[in-house]
């Protein structure tokens, strides 16, 4: 049988830039750039949210779930979840969760700031009833480079680090032509808005703004060329939950 290829599409929707900026351009103006881009493309993707950006954005987190994209969670004021006890790390998720599923209803996975979550909190996100976690990044320790079972969870890894997506296209179709034949992109509303060099690093400037979007455009075409599916990431847990069961 010849190799599924699927793409995840997701977006983690937090405050400009953490920790480096607390203001909101990304939500405001890359998101529903993003948005109508999406929706022109006709393809569904995951948005992460804050709990912080639900309470501020409900409304166009209502709007996102209401026309077939998933949301999830991606921790409460964006605090590093490894730099908290456990205790309080576990109670941040569950706040922040509490918010999703008042906002929308069903939430059904978690990312963690920074993709920064200590695996002993994968049983709080079993006590919160999630049904995938995708906050480990398949080029960092334990190196998971596919989704997999973690006990009654389903692990969705990143594939590669987000600004990968604002390479030059001719250096970043290299490298999407070696990814795994599953695979899962995130970058931030944020990056959709021009973002200045002001003492920042240049892979967190580079090509932001309208140039972030036509590179986006770049990548579903390539994807699209190359027969990708593009599913959200919970319909790629239950995809593997299905087959696992
Ligand atoms: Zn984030």
């Amino acid at each position: 049988m010849k190799r599924q290829r699927i793409a995840v599409l997701s977006f983690d929707v937090e405050q400009d830039i953490p920790p480096f900026s607390n203001t909101w351009r990304g939500v405001e103006e890359g998101l529903p750039r993003i948005v109508q881009f999406l929706e022109e493309k006709k393809v569904k993707a995951t948005f992460f949210f804050t709990g912080e950006a639900l309470k501020r954005y409900p409304d166009k987190a209502r709007e996102l779930y209401d026309s077939g994209h998933e949301i999830g969670v991606h921790g409460y004021k964006h605090e590093r979840l490894d730099k908290l006890d456990h205790d309080t790390a576990c109670k941040t998720i569950t706040k922040a969760t509490n918010i999703a599923r008042q906002v929308v209803g069903e939430v059904y996975g978690f990312r963690a700031p920074n993709l920064q979550l200590p695996l002993t909190l994968l049983k709080c996100l079993e006590d919160n009833s999630y049904t995938y976690d995708s906050s480990l990044a398949a080029y960092k320790p334990p190196f998971i480079r596919k989704p997999t079972r973690i006990g009654s969870l389903v692990e969705v890894p990143v594939t590669v680090t987000s600004s990968i997506l604002r390479l030059p296209w001719p250096i970043q179709a290299r490298i999407h032509k070696h990814l795994s034949s599953i695979r899962v992109y995130f970058s931030h509303p944020w990056e959709y808005t021009r973002v200045e060099r002001v003492g920042i690093r240049l892979d967190i400037s580079m090509n932001t703004g309208n140039k972030a979007l036509t590179l986006l455009e770049k990548l579903i075409d390539y994807l699209a060329m190359n027969k990708f599916k593009v599913l959200t990431a919970h319909e790629l847990a239950r995809q593997l939950l299905r087959n696992t069961t």
